[in-house]
């Protein structure tokens, strides 16, 4: 049976064993809760266990391999303007939604009015603390990181990302013999990281039942879907958004830029996809990113390896559409009418703070707070999406991962590559 299929029957179990047995679901004292959250854990250390290795093999081999420093400014280019294209539509798209479906508004009344915020506005604060966006001026700080293994260490990958950059980018100047010795290295080691990536991608479907399964016992015991009555208009209001972009832009930007088969690169990226659903992590689900992109699409390692890691926490379509979206949704639930000046400086908030989230869950959380600080709204209603704020970043991550890989594909195309999605 194939992968993906493989994973999906591992959620659907998933959601059915998490909602039955609950958080104190037992069996001879044995907690199934428990039991979940160790087999998550257990696979989620294995994807992250990669990332550092493969992402700075993967750039420097990519980068070494480009050649003149046209050709690399080139590429370079044209990724951030499909970087920013893409969010600033995604971004577009939450804005018109949130406009015309109000989820905000229950009844006429602003939200705020109809439901008590019961949620521990504290708790939350310590949740979003250190998820890595920072002020915005942080972000080109982070960049240039002045200890690179300390960068590697924390999971700073803009960082890391920088500085395998400079490193493959000297590697093609060194001269001979460096230049060849050191590249048959990396060479190596990059592919002896796909092959661990392929072993790990084995575990998927054990790894994402126990991921999923802890996500719906926590959301089955949380009261989810009583809130669902009065947040289910938000919760609708992001999955259309989401879903507007995931199955009509994308694959309008893949059939008329790249000119190739939408449906088969939903199929090439399928393993990938569920993944990013499943850990809610564009960076732990970056290895699969890379090994479907190279082996199921065919992209060159040389396009690839530039525009996923970047684009794993550089391009965020999701993120930036939810976070518009939520402070959109906050603002009306207190009953403010935003102004459209003030409407745009949250759609250039999101597109800017989405740039510099880290790939990990509820990265959007602190980016909101920092759009609510801006516009001047209580900072605690946060609370209000927090009890839905998981399933949606299952939601919005595939998206995230989707468009880095779309990326992928258009710019392979761009750069005259011809192999990609051909069978
Ligand atoms: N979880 C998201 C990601 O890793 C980030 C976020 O929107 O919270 O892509």
């Amino acid at each position: 049976m194939k992968l993906h299929w493989q994973i999906l029957i591992a959620l659907v179990l998933a959601v059915i064993a998490g909602l039955a047995t609950g958080v104190e679901g037992s069996l001879l004292g044995l907690r199934f809760y428990d039991v979940y959250t160790f087999i998550g854990t257990l696979f989620l250390n294995g994807l992250k266990m990669i990332i550092v290795p493969l992402v700075v093999s993967s750039i420097i081999v990519g980068i070494a391999g480009i050649g003149s420093s046209r050709a690399f400014g080139r590429l370079g280019g044209r990724t951030l303007i499909y970087y920013l294209a893409t969010t600033f539509i995604s971004v577009s798209i939450g804005l018109l939604v949130v406009n015309t479906l109000t989820p905000g508004i229950y009844e006429g009344q602003p939200l705020k009015d109809v439901i008590n915020l019961t949620a521990d506005v504290s708790a939350i604060a310590d949740k979003v603390e250190g998820r890595g966006a920072g002020d915005l001026v942080d972000v080109f700080l982070r960049m240039v990181p002045p200890n690179v293994v300390a960068a590697a260490a924390n999971g700073q990958m803009l960082g890391l990302i920088f500085f395998s950059l400079l490193f493959g980018f000297f590697v093609a100047r060194v001269g001979e013999p460096h230049a060849e010795n050191l590249y048959g290295f990396w060479a190596g080691i990059y592919e002896v990281m796909l092959q661990i990536t392929l072993f790990i991608m084995r575990f998927a479907p054990i790894g994402v039942f126990g991921l999923v399964a802890v996500v719906m016992a926590d959301t089955g015991a949380s009261g989810f879907l009583d809130l669902m009555e009065v947040l289910g208009l938000f919760f609708f209001s992001v999955l259309l958004a989401l879903a507007l972009h995931f199955l009509v832009v994308m694959p309008l930007i893949l059939h008329f830029v790249a000119g190739v088969n939408p449906v088969r690169h939903y199929r090439a990226m399928a393993p990938a996809l569920l993944t990013a659903f499943s850990t809610a992590s564009s960076s732990a689900t970056l290895p699969l990113t890379i090994e479907c992109v190279e082996k199921n699409a065919g992209v060159s390692n040389r396009t690839s390896s530039f525009v996923l890691p970047l684009g794993s926490t550089v391009n965020m379509d999701g993120t930036a559409l939810y976070e518009c979206v939520a402070a959109m949704f906050i603002a009306q639930a207190y009953g403010l009418d935003l102004s459209l000046t003030q409407q745009f400086v949250i759609v250039l908030l999101a597109l800017l703070t989405s740039i510099g989230v880290a790939g990990v869950p509820s990265a959007s959380l602190v980016a909101i707070t920092i759009i609510l600080g801006y516009i001047g709204l209580p900072l605690e209603g946060i609370a209000l999406i927090y009890v839905v704020d998981r399933l949606l970043d299952m939601c919005r991550t595939a998206v995230n991962v989707f468009s880095d890989s779309c990326g992928a594909v258009v710019i392979g195309r761009l750069e005259g590559e011809e192999g990609i999605l051909k069978n």
